[in-house]
């Protein structure tokens, strides 16, 4: 099978032009170039994110550099039907990796680093530099074409705000907080009313959403949802909402 890589520069898409030549740079070229050992001739399939793949035949190969040349391009949706948008209190170190390229996998179309009152992690720019890398790695692996976007880190008390809920662009998004003690997710997405509805769901950290956390959830709207019986951890229960509500 040809290998998939991600280029970071959008790629031509009018076909056109095909065949058209673009050069790899940075990581991913050299990952190629010097672990792949890839030579001349090679098949490699490229994506952008843009929600396209294409097949190239790489044409040549320099030291940091490799050129290859696009013969065609196709649309290939592997994306979730319904959006959901993950707000987590970031656990740390290898679990953040693991959360990261899980949710890619499960389809998750968004992810939001939460900034909870008992946070352990912080969501600065090097974590946002570390997940972005593993975006791009669990894309390449499992097949999506279109990037998990991820966002800025936004504080409880932001997200759990009137302002938030009542804002235009989430009005009409539903959004769950997860908090042992709710009603059941999978039946509340099959309610008829919320058929495709984005989802937007609060996972909190270890030592769980506190109290007023969970009261100004509650008071702006957010639904509380229960997902068993079992408390899980962070990276679990972000999981286990995007194993129920993405396909
Ligand atoms: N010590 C905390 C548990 C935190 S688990 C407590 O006892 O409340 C971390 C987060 O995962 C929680 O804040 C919640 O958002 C989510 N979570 C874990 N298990 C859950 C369950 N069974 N139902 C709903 N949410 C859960």
């Amino acid at each position: 099978m040809a290998y998939r890589y991600f280029s970071a520069e959008k790629l031509p898409a009018d076909e056109s032009a095909y065949p058209v030549s673009v050069l790899l740079d940075g990581e991913e070229a050299h990952h190629l170039i010097h672990v792949m050992r890839v030579k001349a001739g090679e098949a490699l399939i490229l994506f952008d994110g843009s929600g396209a793949e294409f097949d190239t035949v790489i044409s040549s190969v320099r030291k940091k550099e490799l050129a290859a040349e696009i013969r065609s391009r196709r649309i290939e949706n592997r994306e979730s039907v319904r959006d959901v948008i993950l707000a987590v209190a970031l656990p740390k170190g290898e679990r953040q990796r693991w959360l990261i390229e899980k949710l890619v996998e499960l389809g998750a179309a968004e992810f939001m680093p939460l900034e909870a009152e008992r946070s352990v992690a912080k969501a600065g720019e090097a974590a946002a530099a570390r997940m972005n890398r593993v975006v791009i790695e669990a894309s390449k692996q499992c097949g999506r074409n279109t990037l998990m976007k991820l966002q800025e880190a936004k504080t409880s008390k932001a997200i759990f705000s009137r302002s938030f809920s009542e804002a235009p662009e989430n009005a009409e998004i539903l959004k769950v907080i997860a908090h042992p003690g709710g009603q059941s997710l999978a039946e509340l997405l099959a309610a008829t009313e919320n058929q495709g509805k984005k989802l937007l769901a609060a996972i909190g950290p270890e030592g769980g959403f506190s109290e007023s956390e969970a009261e100004n959830a509650l008071n702006s709207g957010w639904i509380p949802v229960s997902l068993g019986k079992r408390i899980l951890r962070t990276e679990t229960a972000a999981m286990m909402v995007c194993a129920i509500a993405a396909d």
